[in-house]
């Protein structure tokens, strides 16, 4: 089943911590380039997110891949508690193909994604059949594009 995953990191050495979510994933069919987001709001003096939207073949369930998605925070908390403060990694499940799941701890697709520049943007760089025709105009927020994961600098 197609799968989109949302990461982010506004904490640390960002784009270690989204190579190693990215790199510990099974089933990875496409990696969008990064995008670097301002914080709107928030604590002051919270660091940019860098964000980017991974596209996953798998079978797992919905709930399944929310379990995915915190072993992949813990393990990036991990390393936070040990140096940093909060909000290392961010993983959230986006959309699902088919998919669609409506509980108190888990809902897909995600309910907010299609408001957040900061997701739309990669997400359209991977998956552009997902986004709705006019998506554009439905989005808030300032991103910039900053490279891959891949790159050797930046
Ligand atoms: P937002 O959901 O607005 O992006 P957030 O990512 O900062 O906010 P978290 O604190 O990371 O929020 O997650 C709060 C809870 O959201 C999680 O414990 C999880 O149970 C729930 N949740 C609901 N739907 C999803 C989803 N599609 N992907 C990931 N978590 C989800
Ligand atoms: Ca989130
Ligand atoms: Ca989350």
């Amino acid at each position: 089943m197609r799968v989109l995953l949302g990461l982010g990191s506004n904490l640390g050495d960002r784009r270690r911590l989204l190579a190693e979510a990215v790199d510990s994933l099974s089933g990875v069919v496409a990696v969008s380039p990064l995008y670097e987001t301002a914080p709107v709001g928030g604590p002051s003096g919270q660091g940019a997110f860098l964000n980017l939207v991974v596209e996953i073949d798998s079978d797992l369930s919905a709930r399944e891949l929310l379990g995915v998605c915190q072993r992949l925070e813990a393990a990036a908390e991990r390393v936070r508690t040990e140096r940093w403060g909060p909000r290392t990694l961010d993983v959230d499940i986006l959309w699902i193909d088919g998919v669609t799941v409506d509980e108190p701890d888990l809902e897909v697709p995600h309910p907010r994604m299609w408001s957040r520049r900061f997701v739309m943007a990669p997400l359209v760089d991977v998956a552009p059949d997902v986004a709705p025709a006019g998506w554009e105009r439905q989005v808030e927020g300032d991103v910039r594009q900053v490279g891959r994961l891949d790159d050797e600098d930046s």
